[in-house]
């Protein structure tokens, strides 16, 4: 089966109703094949409404590894799905490190998405100390292989690069990307994330291992992102 290249925007903590509004109405009138919009979970349902009928595909940014239960300010896969979500992110490096989420509690989410039959990006990626020290293979096989792996996208996101500006090379990227790409099923979509930006996302995609991008900062500029997204499909 061919791998299916994708471009998804991880709005991350930002926005209001009339902001995501204005940068939905952006995206539908270019309305692009390939691409996803990740907002904050009090905008699923206006994103939802939004987009129904139009190419562009839609998800969440967090999920519990719960299903139901006395878990203040958690939302359930069932949730997630009821509203017509399609992705999930799971295992950010901002989870991972700013709220503690473990190899193991990521491996839950992924499998509560997966459950619920949303298509889960596992996300893997190491600090520069991991990669100074040449850790950064046994950083992402550790990351990837705590999780059951099947019917997901996996998305490369060195922790260095996210959100300052500072991309891995084409080539930083490819050389993970085929390592990854070993160690998952052919079909499975491998997403390089960390500061993609119009400028260099061409070069980026055009790597054989790379299949499309995760996007935080520019996901939030309409043209940006379409821009990113036309470079990858
Ligand atoms: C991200 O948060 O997944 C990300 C890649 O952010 P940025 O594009 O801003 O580096």
């Amino acid at each position: 089966m061919a791998r299916v290249r994708l471009v998804a925007g991880n709005w991350k903590m930002h926005g209001s109703r009339a902001s995501v509004a204005a940068l939905l109405d952006a995206l539908v009138a270019q309305n692009p094949a390939g691409c996803a919009v990740c907002p904050p979970f009090p905008y699923l349902a206006q994103v939802a409404d939004r987009l129904r009928g139009t190419r562009i595909a839609w998800g969440a940014q967090n999920v519990s590894e719960h299903a139901q239960g006395a878990y203040t300010g958690e939302v359930s896969a069932a949730m997630l799905a009821e509203f017509g979500c399609r992705y999930v992110i799971v295992g950010h490096s901002e989870r991972r490190h700013l709220y503690g989420e473990s190899d193991a509690q990521v491996a839950a989410k992924y499998g509560a998405a997966r459950k619920a039959g949303l298509t889960p990006i596992l996300c893997v990626g190491e600090t520069l100390d991991e990669r100074d020290a040449g850790r950064t293979e046994e950083v992402v096989a550790r990351q990837l292989s705590a999780v059951q792996f099947t019917g997901g996208v996996l998305a490369y996101e060195p922790v260095w690069a996210i959100g300052t500006g500072r991309n891995a090379t084409p080539e930083q990227a490819q050389a993970v990307h085929a390592y990854l790409r070993n160690r998952v099923p052919a079909e499975t979509p491998i997403l390089y994330g960390g500061s993609v930006k119009p400028q260099n996302a061409a070069a980026i995609f055009a790597m054989p291992d790379v299949d499309g991008g995760l996007i935080g900062g520019a996901s939030l500029v309409a043209k940006d992102f379409l821009d990113i997204v036309k470079a990858a499909t």
